[in-house]
């Protein structure tokens, strides 16, 4: 090969090509989405994967990690910038103000499934393509609208397999009483020696200092344990809100613990913010996480309307519960003489008609290699097609597990799987 058609088949770096079974456990994971969202009233919003930069910019805040270091943003022909969605809830917002969905429902469930893009350094588990399930709930501020997208999540990962389910609780108050919070953490970041922290903590004290809570640093950490928390500066009207959410996950058994650190890296939560750990496989690894996003709306020039939503990452989720079980098939049919090749194919064809999964090896080959074959797919019967069986219009059915054989008129193959 020239060095040329080298580079060609080389993929862009941080990208995957997914194939079975592995691609399996995302369609797995999407399917049970779907279906369990669509109990909840929710509908699928299909939206662009590229925005204008401005739009990710404006909502998740331009002193984010996201907007400062990981877009994939280019130029198009005309010298817009452009970026490849990075998260889903600023397309869904910039899709629900545009086409004015607000003015004909009061309440949007919307949920959406796809790839997302971050130009980060890739590494295991963290690609630059990556895909999410999203789902969010516009136009409402009650707290049962915060419970009940919280019991879908729960119900979703709960039926995919997942067990040992934490959810990371908490309220990060509202435009009223947040100012004051963040007052304080002002007042305490100050009092703490500032070269305490990473720089990065540093930058942030400046630019947004409840970004300090979320620092990984070993040292941040320690310095973070005496600081505010916003629990005990929430206004009266998020503390009812908040105590509602509550009480409805105890209602409906969800365990759940407050955690206080918990303030998210995007700048429009308020309110309800939560994280889901799996304890699967020993580590903990946050597999979704959302909140509440009233002024989000507002803020990118919609009405000022309330929502709340999640994400919740498929490459995780695939790689706690793993690639599915090769799932095998009904038949393999296996054709030994040339004549018997067209009549093996639509065999072969009617009985996928009938809803029956199998293939067929569209070449002729002895029956030990056929047999061979049958047993790589996985088949549970063997229908072999030979000169007699052609000669008698039937065909020979054979038990790829006892080994059992019996012919069997080739109209009536159907009963050939009766109780399977
Ligand atoms: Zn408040
Ligand atoms: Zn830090």
């Amino acid at each position: 090969m020239t060095a040329k058609a080298m580079e060609i088949i080389h993929k862009v770096k941080g990208f995957s090509d997914i194939f079975p079974p592995r691609s399996e456990t995302y369609t797995r994971l999407e399917e049970a989405a779907r279906q369990i969202f669509s109990r909840y009233g929710f509908g699928e919003l299909r939206l662009p994967l590229l925005e204008k930069t401005e739009l990710f910019a404006r909502s998740i805040g331009d002193e984010t990690d996201i907007v400062q270091k990981e877009m994939y943003s280019f130029q198009d022909r005309k010298g817009r910038s452009l970026t490849l969605r990075p998260e889903a809830t600023a397309g869904v917002a910039r899709a629900y103000i545009e086409n004015k969905i607000y003015a004909g429902q009061e309440v949007s469930k919307l949920y959406t499934l796809g790839p997302m893009f971050r130009y980060e350094r890739p590494q295991k588990g963290r690609q630059r393509q990556f895909h999410q399930i999203n789902a969010e709930i516009l136009g409402s501020a009650a707290p049962e609208a915060d419970a009940e997208l919280l019991l879908m999540l729960t119900s979703f990962l709960k039926n995919i397999g997942l067990k040992a389910l934490v959810l990371d609780l908490n309220s990060l108050g509202c435009s009223k009483c947040r100012p004051v919070f963040i007052e304080a953490v002002d007042a305490f970041l100050r009092s703490e020696e500032r070269a305490g922290f990473c720089p990065d903590c540093q930058q942030r004290s400046q630019t947004n200092p409840l970004r300090t809570y979320d620092c990984k640093v070993d040292r941040c950490r320690e310095n973070m344990k005496g600081a505010p928390r916003i629990t005990d500066y929430i206004c009266l009207d998020c503390r009812d809100h908040f105590q509602v959410v509550k009480d409805l996950l105890d209602r409906s058994g969800v365990e759940y613990r407050i955690n206080p650190n918990l303030v998210r890296g995007l700048d429009y939560y308020q309110r309800t913010t939560f994280e889901v750990i799996s304890r699967d496989i020993g580590s903990q690894s946050a597999v979704a996480g959302g909140g509440r996003y009233d002024g989000l709306l507002k803020d990118l020039g919609g009405p000022d309307l309330p929502g709340i939503g999640f994400a919740c990452g498929l490459e995780r989720l695939v790689m706690l519960l793993g690639e599915n079980e090769p799932a095998g098939c009904d038949f393999f049919v296996a054709v030994l003489v040339p004549e018997a090749k067209e009549t093996g194919l639509l065999l072969a064809c009617e009985l996928r008609e009938q809803g029956l999964c199998g293939e067929t090896g569209f070449e002729v080959k002895s029956l030990k290699s056929q047999l061979r074959l049958a047993n790589k797919h996985l088949a549970r019967k063997c229908l072999i097609l030979g000169q007699e069986e052609m000669a008698g219009s039937t065909v020979l059915a054979k038990d790829m597990q006892t080994g059992e054989q019996h012919e069997v008129a080739r109209e009536k193959a159907l009963s050939i799987f009766d109780g399977l």
